[in-house]
């Protein structure tokens, strides 16, 4: 086989059960995640070989809990220096799963590159019976490497399915078909080395983003609405000197009435205020649940609380002011 025609990818490995190891190959739940190196997960799919040339990366060894924003940025301008280089056609980064769609979001904003990045991860350590990381990372390594995916924003393949980064979500704690794009489902599919895209993606990402990764990252933080909310945690932040807060909101957006005021109070005092929802899918509008013009609070739309949060904080460190018009434009 003439390889030299084939995709250059680059895999960049942050951990996750996809790089988890348990003591006996029954165990699903019970395992380290994070400590399989790159080049085993590699040599554990000889498939890879037929599909792209590789070149590996092992840039952290963490369970995806602990991501960390200056992680972010070390991952976002890597992948840039990469993606700049006319021998590297796209990068697949393996990750965890537990913070995937926040990092997948993050990158989808910051990396300024058309070529296709990927992100991919697993359920079921490296170890277990029916591990689903082989196969996805193959999967993810051929989207990498098709014209297809050029132009699509960052992307998550799993499970076969193809999600953008900025609608996908994690949605089970043990199923190996944990994720979901609720509000607008998936972008298309890879199976048997086809990779098939049904819808595009509308809302600007990458190269079209006003954002950048940054050095000193705002502090942002979530507060969720509920039965017998109190103002002890949004008092408690403000305090903290946060620069913004997003409400996980009940049903719409809503906000207990006791949380409300105290966020009026730390819009008050400049702290930026975002409503989103904690129930798993539709939008927020406007003005729907809360009057997001009386209380200077923005609408989160269709972002989930921990995206919010990542728009927030890149919408924060770019220094806009305009808020509203970000949220309803990413
Ligand atoms: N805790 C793991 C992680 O996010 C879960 C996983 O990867 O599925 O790293």
């Amino acid at each position: 086989m003439n390889t030299s025609s084939l995709p250059r990818i680059a895999v960049l490995a942050t951990g996750g059960t996809i790089a988890g190891q348990a003591g006996d190959a029954s165990k699903t739940a019970g395992y380290k995640a994070g400590v399989v190196g790159v080049d085993k997960l590699l040599d554990a799919v000889p498939a890879l070989a037929s599909v792209a040339r590789i070149q590996a990366e092992q840039i952290a060894s963490i369970d995806s809990k602990d991501m960390s924003a200056a992680l972010w940025t070390t991952l976002s301008r890597r992948i840039d220096a990469l993606l700049a280089q006319d021998d590297i056609d796209g990068v697949v980064i393996t990750h965890g799963t537990d913070t995937l769609e926040e990092t997948a979001y993050l990158l989808h904003l910051t990396v300024k590159s058309t070529k296709p990045v990927v992100l991919t991860a697993a359920m079921r350590p490296s170890t277990a019976l029916s591990a689903d990381g082989p196969l996805n990372l193959l999967n993810a390594v051929t989207v990498a490497g098709s014209a297809s995916a050029k132009g699509q924003g960052v992307l998550v393949a799993f499970n076969n399915q193809i999600h953008s980064a900025r609608d996908v979500t994690k949605t089970s704690t043990y199923a190996v078909d944990a994720f979901r794009s609720p509000e607008t489902g998936v972008l298309g599919f890879v199976q048997d080395g086809r990779v098939e895209f049904q819808r595009g993606v509308v809302r600007p990402h990458t190269a079209a983003s006003e954002f950048a990764v940054v050095d000193q990252w705002p502090t942002v933080e979530i507060v969720t609405s509920h039965a017998d909310a109190s103002r002890v945690m949004v008092e408690a932040l403000v305090a903290a000197g946060v620069r913004g807060i997003v409400v996980a909101g009940t049903g719409n957006g809503s906000m207990h009435a006791t949380l409300t005021q105290a966020l009026a109070d730390a819009v008050k005092q400049g702290v930026a205020v975002v409503r989103a929802s904690r129930v798993g899918s539709g939008h927020v509008m406007r003005n729907g649940a809360a009057s997001d013009d009386a209380l200077g609070t923005v609408s989160a739309g269709t972002l989930n609380p921990y995206k919010a949060r990542v728009l927030l904080m890149l919408a924060l460190a770019s220094g806009a002011q305009d808020l509203q018009r970000i949220f309803d434009t990413y």
